[in-house]
């Protein structure tokens, strides 16, 4: 049965339909309705991803691939679909570009670790950005530690907006990679990925793209980015926790070494001598996370049944709306205004503590992230702590922003007072 967001395809979005596929929203927290604005923390669920989770274990749970009886046989062409859908949700070329991982930090470990120690050697560079997360900071750390490889960085101006022009600045015959972020979890901002891209291929260098806060907000099709490797994470976009994907274009992914070694990578074992897999299930070692593909198939089923341009319409709606509010208060500053932003307002307010003020909008019921948001850098190039972040997705409503903004408000009152 298709969910109710799908009847929204013709008409105007009308979030209210938008939130009965999603049981968690009706809870409540300390009595009061809960306001659920930390998804670009993890996304909440559809029904239909919770019931395809519940299926697979009360009618087809069993390992899969090796199997010759029914269930078994069952489960692995649910698995294996999985993968044709995850090609088609981000146009892939071939269903082998896809490596089921455990998440976008997984995906991003297995280039660093895989490609990474392959191609990358001494004196050699490679570029991210001031704003990734530590997951696209930590693994090409430990890289650059272990082969003693420079690792640069693209800055970004006081809007959140990087600086192409340094960008371009930083590309050296030495540069051997790139890893950029298409979207800001802390800041929002949306990066011009495909101009990173473009300038990137013009000297031989690949590319990675962290798309963990992408996918849910904007179509990508990888093949129009050109991108060489984005990785996505399946909580994020309506899926269950621990799956996510690694996208490679075949022949990197034919040339990388195996990630971990196992049952299901090798093609044949000997003590003398073991072969691996093709491609991608070199990279998959042991059982899979069977439950969560199958569910995370629905997830783009979800997806895939919306009208994704209302949706983009409407996301934007309430992030301009909450960003106009909240500048609107004295003693607010907002953390990340690229002009180009998705669902992302990160704010302070001057002499109260984020957590605090976190902690404060909690007993309200709002549910909001503080703290650096897993990416410190960014925090310390505004001279921040951290930030209160409200992240939205299309079931949220411009009346529970309204709600938060006067928490806010209740909140800078009882606490700036006592500061
Ligand atoms: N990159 C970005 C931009 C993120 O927002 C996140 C999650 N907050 C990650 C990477 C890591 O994703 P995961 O924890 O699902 O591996």
């Amino acid at each position: 049965m298709l969910p109710d967001t799908a009847i929204e395809k013709k008409t105007t979005f009308d979030p209210q339909k938008a939130r009965r596929d999603f049981p968690l929203l009706k809870q409540t927290a300390y009595g009061k309705p809960l306001i659920y604005f930390d998804n670009a923390a993890t996304s909440q669920k559809p029904q239909m991803v919770i019931d395809e989770l519940t299926k697979y274990y009360t009618e087809y749970n069993a390992n899969i691939h090796r199997g010759v009886h029914y269930l078994s046989q069952k489960a692995s062409q649910e698995f294996d679909d999985v993968r044709v859908k995850a090609q088609q949700f981000i146009n892939a070329q071939s269903q082998k570009e896809i490596v089921f991982v455990r998440g976008t930090t997984e995906a991003i470990n297995l280039v660093a670790s895989s490609y990474g120690r392959k191609n990358i050697s001494a004196g050699d560079e490679i570029i991210i950005s001031a704003m990734e997360h530590h997951s696209n900071i930590v693994p090409w750390q430990m890289l650059c530690e272990e082969k003693k490889v420079v690792l640069k960085v693209i800055p970004m101006n006081d809007n959140g907006e990087l600086l192409i022009d340094e960008f371009e600045k930083l590309i050296s015959p030495k540069t051997k990679f790139i890893a950029v972020v298409h979207i800001s979890n802390s800041l929002g901002t949306i990066n011009p990925v495909k101009q990173i891209i473009v300038k990137a291929h013009q000297h031989n260098i690949p590319v990675l793209v962290d798309g963990a806060q992408s996918v849910v907000h904007t179509p990508v099709d990888v093949q129009e980015l050109d991108c060489d490797f984005f990785a996505f994470s399946g909580h994020k976009m309506f899926g269950p926790t621990g799956i996510g994907c690694l996208y490679g274009k075949l022949h990197l992914l034919e040339d990388m070494p195996p990630y971990q070694g196992g049952g299901e990578m090798i093609h044949s074992v000997s003590f003398a001598k073991t072969t691996y897999n093709e491609v991608p299930f070199k990279f998959e070692a042991g059982t899979p996370n069977i439950a969560d593909v199958i569910a995370l198939g629905t997830a783009f089923d979800y997806i895939q049944s919306l009208n994704r341009k209302a949706i983009a319409d409407y996301e934007s709606e309430l992030t301009e709306y909450a960003s106009a509010k909240l500048k609107d208060i004295e003693s607010i500053r907002l953390i990340g205004t690229a002009k180009e932003k998705a669902s992302v307002v990160s704010f302070i307010i001057e002499g109260v503590n984020a957590l605090d003020a976190g902690m404060y909008l909690d007993t309200m019921g709002i549910a909001v992230r503080t703290g650096h948001h897993c990416t410190e850098p960014v925090m310390d190039r505004f001279k921040i702590p951290g930030t209160i972040r409200a992240s939205f997705l299309f079931y949220n409503t411009k009346e529970e922003i309204d709600v938060m903004v006067e928490g806010v408000k209740k909140a800078i009152a009882l606490l700036k007072k006592k500061n």
